[in-house]
């Protein structure tokens, strides 16, 4: 799973917890809880409001990050069809530190023999206008609705000067050139930038064609010196839970072991284990993901009360079991002990 896949399956666990549970239907007759005939608030409706806020800012950075990432998809289709001279490499989500707290990404960067190029890819809909006096880039919906973004242009150049700098700290010589790429053929410029060159997907390999020149600037060891010193953007090991980086109350979230298939709490029967009645599913990769989504939702360590607690099981040894058979490392003494997960993506099970 790539940095931008991982971001994205983070955002769709926590817009699945932030569901209300109404909203879910399992298809079986709803036994009302003690609360519900009391008519008391049994906690959820406490954070509705903040709940659905929450929910909607959510699904809005997810919709931009599944763009972004079927932008970047059309562009590595395109990549494939061009042919690059011989020694060529093509790296995608780069991180390159140039010195202390100055880092640069960039979506894909192409190293030829005889020079670089980064590709700033967009996927937007809609009519763009370039304003980059005013360091910003408009978009205007079909609605007539505008959004302002900060200054692509800006972002490229800012891409630009920084592997400048970062060849002439590594003494390497190599002339770098950018493009805005366009990956959806139907967003219309009304004001083009005039400083760097806008392009859509389509035109790349006509556009790659022209920059290409038969000065061999830079040598097969300078080349490999400089793929080595090439970071690709890694997933952290040590990354903040959602409710911490996007400000979030844990409470919101829905708890219960839920099915993946139709998102519905989920129980566990006697000789058959975790099931869904209304999928007809197993649920044991339910319980995986119900373990996972405590550690990247709400906080990186998880108790055997806390695992209780959150995928609503009774007892102490039923939380024990799930705990250790999954890649998690123990720490602490009982009654101290917590969870971690090992390394940084997706929880597996402990035996894989
Ligand atoms: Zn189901």
């Amino acid at each position: 799973m790539n940095t931008t896949d991982w971001e994205i399956h983070r955002l769709e666990r926590a817009a699945v917890r932030l569901q209300s549970a109404e909203t879910v239907d399992n298809g079986l007759p709803e036994v009302p809880t003690v609360e519900a005939i009391l008519g008391i608030a049994n906690g959820a409706g406490e954070f509705e409001w903040e709940r659905k806020q929450a929910l909607a800012d959510i699904e809005s950075v997810l919709y931009r990050k599944k763009a972004g990432r079927a932008g970047e998809e059309a562009v590595e289709q395109t990549l494939t069809e061009i042919v690059f001279p011989e020694g060529s490499r093509v790296f995608r989500n780069v991180s390159l530190l140039i010195r202390k707290g100055y880092r640069i990404e960039i979506d894909v960067l192409i190293l030829t023999p005889s020079f670089a190029l980064i590709l700033e890819v967009k996927n937007i809909a809609g009519t763009l206008s370039f304003n980059e006096e005013e360091g910003k880039t408009v978009r205007i919906r079909e609605n007539g609705e505008i959004d302002e973004f900060d200054c692509y242009v800006h972002q490229l150049d800012r891409q630009i000067s920084g592997l400048n700098q970062f060849l002439a700290i590594h003494r390497i010589t190599l002339p770098v050139h950018g493009a805005i790429v366009l990956s959806n053929q139907n967003t219309v410029i009304k004001k083009r930038p005039e400083t760097l060159p806008l392009i859509y997907r389509k035109q790349l390999a006509r556009y790659f064609r022209r920059l290409q020149t038969a000065d061999l600037t830079l040598s097969e060891t300078a080349a490999h010196q400089l793929f080595g010193l090439i970071g690709i953007r890694a997933m952290s090991a040590d990354e903040q839970p959602l409710c911490t980086e996007m400000n979030l109350n844990p409470l919101m979230f829905r708890r219960g072991v839920l099915c993946l298939g139709c998102n519905q709490r989920i129980q566990a029967y006697q000789g058959r284990g975790w099931y869904c009645r209304k999928c007809k599913l197993p649920g044991r990769e339910a319980v995986r993901q119900s373990v996972e989504d405590r550690l990247i939702l709400i906080g990186p360590e998880i108790t055997n009360k806390q695992c209780r607690e959150f995928l609503m099981i009774g007892h102490r040894a039923q939380a024990t079991r799930i705990l250790k058979s999954l890649s998690l490392t123990k720490l602490g003494e009982p009654p101290g002990t917590v969870y971690r997960k090992l390394g940084s993506g997706r929880l597996e099970w402990a035996e894989s």
